[in-house]
Formats: C-alpha cells, sequence, structure tokens
C-alpha cells in the first residue's frame, strides 16, 4: 500500500450528505462529501464483501478505526473561503485587481484599495469559495424510526450529478479502498435511503499531494474541514498540537504564532456501537494558522502533512489540509479577454467551456488545435493560456461576458 492515494469521484446521481447522520427529516445538507461519509460508503463495501463479521477483526479496525485519514472530497468551489482572509463587502468592479487579502501574509488592508470600487473588507465567515452546483430533490420526511411521515413531502438541495470530487486518503486507510484487493470503481455516497448518490470512483497511488504553504520559516496551514484539537489537559483546544506538528515536519520546534478560528459543534456516529458519539467542541473549516517553525520543513514534509492532516478524528474527515492564494480580480485577464474579441470562435469555445467549469470538469483539450496553430500570433496563445488557468465558475463567467461585448 502506498502511503496517500488521491480519490476522485464523480456523481452519477445527486447526492444528499446530512449534516446531522441521525436525523433522516428536514435538516441542512453538505455542499461536498465530508470525510466520514466516502468512510461510510468504503465500510459499506467491506462489511458487503466479507460479512458483518469482518468488523471486528483487527485489520477492519486499523483501517476504519485507526490513525488513517479520510480527508473530505471537494470541489473547486465548494471549499471555505479561509477566515483569515478580507474580502469585499460588496460586489468587485470589473478594475479590482484582487478580490480577497490575507491576514496569514501580512495582508491587512481594510478597503479595495482601487478607487473606482473603494469597497470595505470583511473577515471571511469560512463559506464557500463560490456557487455550489446543486439541484433540487423532492424527498420524503421520515421519522425517526424511519417510516414515511403522511403528506410529509419537502424539497431538499442535492449536490449536483456530473461533478467531479477529490480528495486524500492517507496511512492505514488507504487500505479501505481496496476491499477485494482492486481498488473500489463505484460507491454509493450520503446519508439519505431516498437518494442513493452513486459515484464512479477513481483511485490514484502516483499522484504527488501539493506541499502545504510555506513563506519563509512560517507554515500556513488552512483547514479544509472542521479541525479537532485538544489541549494538554484534553480540553478541547482550538490550535493544533505543537508537538504533533514539529514530529509530522520533522523540525526541532514549532510554535503557532498566529491563529484565525471559529468554534463550531460536531457529533458523529459511531459506527459499531450504532450510537450518536457526544457533541465535541471543534473548529471550523476555513480556520486558519500561521506556524514558526526553526528551521524550514522538507518540501517531502510538507507534501506528507498535506495528505495526512492534523488533529484527532482525521479518519472521520477531520483536520483536512488545503493551499488557498487569494484569486485575481477581472482586471487581471481584461487585456487578455480584449485580444480574444477578435476571435468569436474562439469565444464560443469558451462559452461551451463555463458549465464544464461549473462541475469542476474542464475539458482544455478543445483549445489544443488553437494553441499549436500559427493562424493565431503569440499574444493570442497567451490569452487563451491565461484564460484557462481560471478555475472559479464565477469570475470564469464575468471574463465571458467581457469578452463577448462590443464583438
Ligand atoms: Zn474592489
Amino acid at each position: 500500500m502506498t502511503e496517500h492515494a488521491l480519490v476522485t469521484v464523480r456523481l452519477k446521481e445527486p447526492m444528499v450528505a446530512g449534516k446531522n447522520p441521525r436525523a433522516d427529516s428536514r435538516q441542512d445538507s453538505h455542499d461536498h462529501v465530508p470525510g466520514s461519509v466516502l468512510r461510510g460508503a468504503l465500510a459499506a463495501v467491506w462489511l458487503r464483501e466479507h460479512g458483518t463479521a469482518i468488523n471486528t477483526s483487527p485489520e477492519f479496525e486499523r483501517i476504519f478505526e485507526g490513525e488513517g485519514s479520510f480527508g473530505p472530497l471537494h470541489y473547486a468551489s465548494s471549499k471555505p473561503v479561509p477566515l483569515s482572509m478580507l474580502t469585499h463587502k460588496y460586489e468587485p468592479t470589473f478594475s479590482c485587481k484582487q478580490l480577497w487579502w490575507d491576514r496569514a501574509r501580512d495582508e491587512k488592508e481594510s478597503h479595495c484599495p482601487v478607487q473606482k470600487c473603494a469597497s470595505p473588507l470583511e473577515e471571511s465567515k469560512g463559506q464557500p469559495y463560490g456557487k455550489v452546483p446543486s439541484v433540487d430533490r423532492t424527498m420524503v420526511a421520515l421519522s425517526t424510526d424511519g417510516v414515511a411521515l403522511d403528506g410529509s413531502l419537502y424539497s431538499q438541495r442535492a449536490v449536483q450529478d456530473g461533478l467531479l470530487l477529490r480528495g486524500w486518503v492517507h496511512g492505514d486507510a488507504v487500505r479501505a479502498l481496496y476491499p477485494e484487493g482492486t481498488a473500489v470503481d463505484s460507491l454509493l455516497l450520503g446519508s439519505r435511503r431516498s437518494l442513493r448518490g452513486e459515484a464512479t470512483v477513481e483511485v490514484d497511488t502516483e499522484a504527488i499531494p501539493e506541499p502545504v504553504e510555506l513563506y519563509g520559516d512560517d507554515l500556513v496551514l488552512r483547514l479544509t474541514s472542521p479541525g479537532a484539537f485538544v489541549d494538554e489537559f484534553g480540553m478541547p483546544s482550538a490550535t493544533p498540537d505543537p508537538e504533533e506538528l514539529s514530529e509530522q515536519l520533522d523540525v526541532s520546534e514549532v510554535e503557532i504564532i498566529d491563529s484565525w478560528t471559529r468554534w463550531e459543534e460536531a457529533g458523529g456516529w459511531h459506527a459499531a456501537s450504532g450510537l450518536p458519539k457526544p457533541v465535541e467542541r471543534v473548529v471550523a473549516a476555513g480556520s486558519t494558522y500561521r506556524v514558526k517553525c526553526a528551521e524550514p520543513p522538507t518540501e517531502t514534509a510538507r507534501r506528507r502533512l498535506m495528505a495526512r492532516g492534523i488533529g484527532l478524528r482525521r479518519r472521520e474527515g477531520f483536520g483536512a489540509l488545503y493551499r488557498c492564494e487569494p484569486p485575481w480580480g477581472i482586471s487581471a485577464f481584461t487585456g487578455h479577454a480584449a485580444a480574444l474579441r477578435a476571435h468569436p470562435e474562439l469565444v464560443s469555445r469558451f462559452r461551451a467551456r463555463l458549465e464544464e467549469i461549473r462541475l469542476d470538469n474542464a475539458d482544455d483539450s478543445r483549445f489544443d488545435d488553437a494553441l499549436r496553430s500559427t493562424e493565431y500570433d503569440e499574444r493570442i496563445h497567451q490569452a487563451i493560456q491565461a484564460v484557462l488557468t481560471v478555475k472559479d465558475a464565477e469570475i470564469y463567467e464575468q471574463i465571458l461576458r467581457y469578452m463577448e461585448q462590443n464583438r
């Protein structure tokens, strides 16, 4: 088994992953696949293939109840805006160069410096990056015994089918992806009996995680799922354990010098006993830490930490990490977009790509011929490449509208 694996799922059906795994009536649902849902879906395959007796075997316990990590599966717009970010309070203008400012990197503006805009900035609440592709599904409300309640039809938001979602599995948990020796290729995701959430699965053991961010000797760690930490007395802590970090990063000493966090409560479901777990205080997804290291950790250690995550309950998807840089405003692209206006045949290809970007599934190969073609000069080649770097559907759509103006 490799130390980590990148898991990519494509939803074949809409998925509802409830935030409270117990109640099956109206409730909030997740806009991504939490690590606990991935783990539950994999455990179900194991129990189906090997019989329920396997859940008391030492191997099953090591894989599903051990030190491994089942990270959440996200697409670009479902990741949280880090709590360290300052964002535009009002809609950014076409002239804005930057959309967010990162206090974890000492950016402390109070207003957007572009005069035309001058929007005050506000602190991120950890909301998703962008619009979440979703569909409304009509559901039948169930009692806590799982019996349909008469006349209790209601509509609930489900994550849209067609989406690609990705995340990391680390350590002993990697074995979970191989219920019969070969990698699992489909799963039923989600916590609703009335929606199946069928998905195809790709397991990539060659993929290399990005390293966590390093600025000089300081790391910036950002949580893409809630984090569960305790202090030396076992009480909930808002910050990770420096000893865990120094051990995992292989540096002699680390100190958490700044943090942007928010408390929330997390329940859970203990599969083996069939009982709910006590509610715990955890820090919210998007929580961010600036960590001083006695010496800069190696790139290998930073990549390993990215796939592993930090803190407790990593097997339930807690403590997963991601990288995030403030996105550029559309003004960074208007020069390129203006050049492309003269080529409506390219603009229509960019238009066709919009829906794919929304599903985090863009096929950029449709530009291969144009990028090789001598029909277009170097300036156009660069403009195509610049617009292809945009992964945020809302900014992409603004650029598209700019290209489609005044042709
Ligand atoms: Zn602005």
